[in-house]
């Protein structure tokens, strides 16, 4: 169905167009022309948006309640916003995977650097999970839906929708299943090996793409060594060392259903007898650890974000300094050590000051051997640089 001719025109204020012309996807409240008329556009209307001039930037989904109002769609201020135009957006998102990884366990759409702004699609097989992250996105999802039939035809849609950024768009909080059904963990394949998720039940759409090719070089130091692997959710870091010639493997979560996933994927790729999968809380467990004089080869701290939002950055902070130095602590000397981050709101600078601080409040030196962020089905949007969450360095440490 063609919306154009009652699609709405939203006006930018005065020269605060000059961001989006140069291909930034996103016009803020403060930088919009906030009449009455526009006001009342429904939350996740698809507009036109246009320069203080009437000059056309695009069509964008808009929410005028939000900080981030317009989300550009498309520099086409009338392009044609239905199922072909999504099955288009993701056939080119599919066709990209199909060549980074090849495999159809991966991330299909990573939002605006997908040209589907606020839209995670995370595909298990032929299972997928959904986040439409935007009342743009939300109101969309009906057409979205039937796009995925047209290119993947999944046998099941998992809509994970219950993530803060939902809120601040004035969404309902829910998972559901959108199509087929879906019961406990899904199979997933990474790097050669298997692994259990679950989609509607673990945190965020039910396993972690980002980290697969920072597995695989973790795991390409662990042959013969004694590997912990904290925050270890379902086994992705463990049971790769563990397949690639670890002696031994301790990984350690709060979330049994997470340590169960970990234990079936040991199981599934034969080396439960030389994984233990331990509940505890990472920071008891780790002081422990240190008093007890217990170390490891290989050490990986894959943490939750300490830092959700900007008033959590100096508590956050703190507490990736503080596992940096009990990580570095429990590391043996010439040991490898991987610290992770995916807060946002961590630049890399500070965390490097974090990382480092950490290291010399444990009284140790060492290198750094690579500085990496998200595999490759994470691209970023060219105008968003900060939209690379992940680092994820790893250390020799002395
Ligand atoms: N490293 C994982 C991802 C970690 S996700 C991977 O490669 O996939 C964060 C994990 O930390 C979750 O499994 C959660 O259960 C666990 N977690 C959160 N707080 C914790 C705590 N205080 N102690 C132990 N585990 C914790």
């Amino acid at each position: 169905m063609n919306d154009t001719p009652k699609r709405p025109t939203v006006r930018m204020q005065p020269s605060r167009h000059k961001r989006v012309a140069h291909g930034h996807p996103w016009a803020y409240s403060n930088e919009i022309q906030m009449d009455a008329t526009t006001k009342a556009v429904p939350p996740g209307s698809v507009v036109r948006l246009v320069t203080h001039n009437g000059a056309p930037l695009g069509c964008a989904t808009f929410n005028p309640h939000t900080l981030i109002a317009a989300r550009v769609l498309d520099q086409d201020p009338d392009a044609t916003v239905d199922r072909a135009f999504l099955a288009g957006r993701l056939a080119r998102a599919a066709a990209l995977r199909e060549r980074v990884v090849g495999r159809p366990f991966h991330r299909l759409v990573h939002a605006e650097a997908d040209g589907l702004p606020a839209l995670v699609v995370d595909r298990f097989g032929d299972v997928v999970v959904v986040q439409a992250n935007s009342a743009g996105m939300d109101r969309l999802l009906p057409e979205l839906l039937g796009a995925l039939d047209d290119v993947l035809d999944p046998r099941a849609v998992v809509l994970r929708h219950d993530t803060p950024a939902r809120g601040l768009e004035g969404l309902p909080s829910e998972v559901r299943v959108a199509k087929g059904e879906v019961e406990g963990p899904v199979a997933v394949e990474e790097n050669g090996l298997a692994f259990f998720a679950d989609p509607a039940g673990g945190q965020k759409t039910g396993w972690f793409y980002d980290q697969r090719d920072n597995r695989a070089f973790v795991a390409g130091l662990a042959a013969g060594a004694r590997v912990l692997d904290v925050y270890s959710y379902n086994g992705g870091f463990a049971v790769t060392c563990a397949a690639r010639g670890a002696a031994s493997v301790v990984a350690v979560d709060r979330s049994e259903g997470a340590l169960d996933n970990g234990r079936r994927a040991a199981e599934a790729n034969g080396v439960a007898g030389r994984c233990e999968f331990r509940k505890a809380d990472a920071f008891v467990e780790l002081e422990r650890m240190v008093e007890a004089g217990e170390r490891f080869d290989v050490v990986i701290s894959d943490p939750p974000a300490f830092v959700k939002s900007k008033k959590d950055l100096a508590a956050g902070a703190r507490g990736y300094r503080k596992l940096a130095r009990l990580s570095a602590a429990v590391t043996a000397p010439g040991g490898f050590l991987l610290l992770a981050s995916c807060s946002h709101h961590m630049n890399p600078e500070l965390f490097g000051e974090q990382v480092a601080a950490g290291l010399a409040d444990a009284r140790r030196t060492g290198r750094i051997l690579r500085m990496a962020g998200a595999a490759p089905d994470h691209p970023v949007h060219p105008q968003l640089p900060e939209s690379a969450y992940l680092k994820a360095w790893v250390l020799q440490v002395d």
